[in-house]
């Protein structure tokens, strides 16, 4: 399909099977070949923040190998993502694994030229510290956001080890910086990696409610959602899920597992439940393949980010087509 027939979608071409050839996520096209994407899938393979097992900056290509199974339809949305919005895999961006730093400067600087130009972006990461120059880039265009962050772990913790920039405290830098809009976060799925009661004190007082993977036990999926939405209400809402939210079950490819998560059904289920809100911008982060076992986590991942393009497209299809 041309551009001037509407969006190009996936190389599906009868006789080219769907394992064959170089993955891009969902076999979209590449960014270059489209004259403007409003979603670009972009991988970014940085995971110098890690704090427990490495590996995280091989997670972009896992994802894209496991994602070639996707299909054009959303059946419970009643959607074609990939028709009613331009959508595009804009590669790998290239980012030093010397400095964190000069790491999080660039990250942010080609985010923010995306969504100068009017491109939502769903990152394929890469460990959670990639969080913090996405906030800033999506900050700069829509002000503070809030944030639906889907994750065992806080991830608002202050230094490690004399480290301010680590895949435990994006969300902290975030609120500290006012890219939050303190009364509208909230973790879903949290259950390891505290010291203390105080970490969950100061996590409240930096603007974040919580949900922890135990309600998914008591509550139903639903009452889950609406706890959420309520949390959140409208305005700008940045998305971004650590697949170590997931049970060791459904994402053992991750660097710090944690026992007792969510199932992917319950995650999905959670995400298809913001339909209507405006996503402007999304990651999916903490892939670490060397940990992986049959592409499950990869599996998972690459699910969970059709998902949010899903959810993305709800939004352009209620506007009668390509939004922002
Ligand atoms: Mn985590
Ligand atoms: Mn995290």
């Amino acid at each position: 399909m041309s551009n001037s027939d509407g969006p190009m979608g996936q190389r599906d071409i009868p006789g080219h099977p769907r394992y064959a050839g170089i993955a891009t996520f969902a076999l979209l096209p590449r960014i270059e070949d489209v004259p403007h994407a409003d979603v670009a899938v972009l991988g970014i393979p940085f995971d110098a923040g890690t704090s427990y097992r490495p590996g995280a900056r091989f997670g972009p290509a896992h994802i894209r190998e496991c994602s070639r199974q996707l299909h054009p339809y959303h059946q419970t949305h009643d959607v074609h993502p990939f028709a009613v919005q331009q959508v595009a895999d804009a590669g790998d961006l290239g980012v030093t694994p010397y400095d964190i730093a000069a790491a999080v400067s660039s990250i942010e600087f080609a985010a923010s030229e995306y969504n100068e130009r009017g491109t939502r972006l769903v990152v394929l990461g890469g460990d959670h510290t990639i969080a913090l120059p996405l906030l800033r880039a999506v900050a700069k265009r829509n002000g503070p956001v809030a944030v639906i962050h889907f994750d065992a772990h806080l991830d608002t913790w202050d230094t490690h080890m004399g480290a301010s920039l680590w895949h435990g405290s994006p969300f902290r830098r975030a609120a500290e910086e006012g890219l939050l809009d303190r009364t509208r976060c909230v973790h879903v799925g949290l259950r390891g990696g505290v010291y203390d009661k105080g970490e969950l004190e100061a996590d409240g007082v930096l603007g974040f409610q919580v949900i922890r993977a135990d309600d998914f036990q008591a509550q139903s999926i639903a009452d889950v959602v609406s706890r959420i939405r309520d949390r959140v209400g409208a305005g700008p809402v940045y998305l971004s899920v650590d697949i170590d939210v997931l049970d060791p079950a459904f994402a053992p490819g991750t660097g710090t597992p944690e026992p007792a998560g969510l199932t992917s059904r319950e995650l999905f289920g959670a995400i298809r439940g913001l339909v209507g809100l405006d996503v402007v911008g999304a990651d999916v982060v903490e892939v670490a393949p060397a940990y992986d076992h049959a592409g499950v986590t990869g599996l998972a991942a690459a699910h969970t980010a059709w998902e949010i393009i899903a959810l993305m497209a709800t939004g352009a299809a209620a506007s009668g087509g390509l939004a922002r």
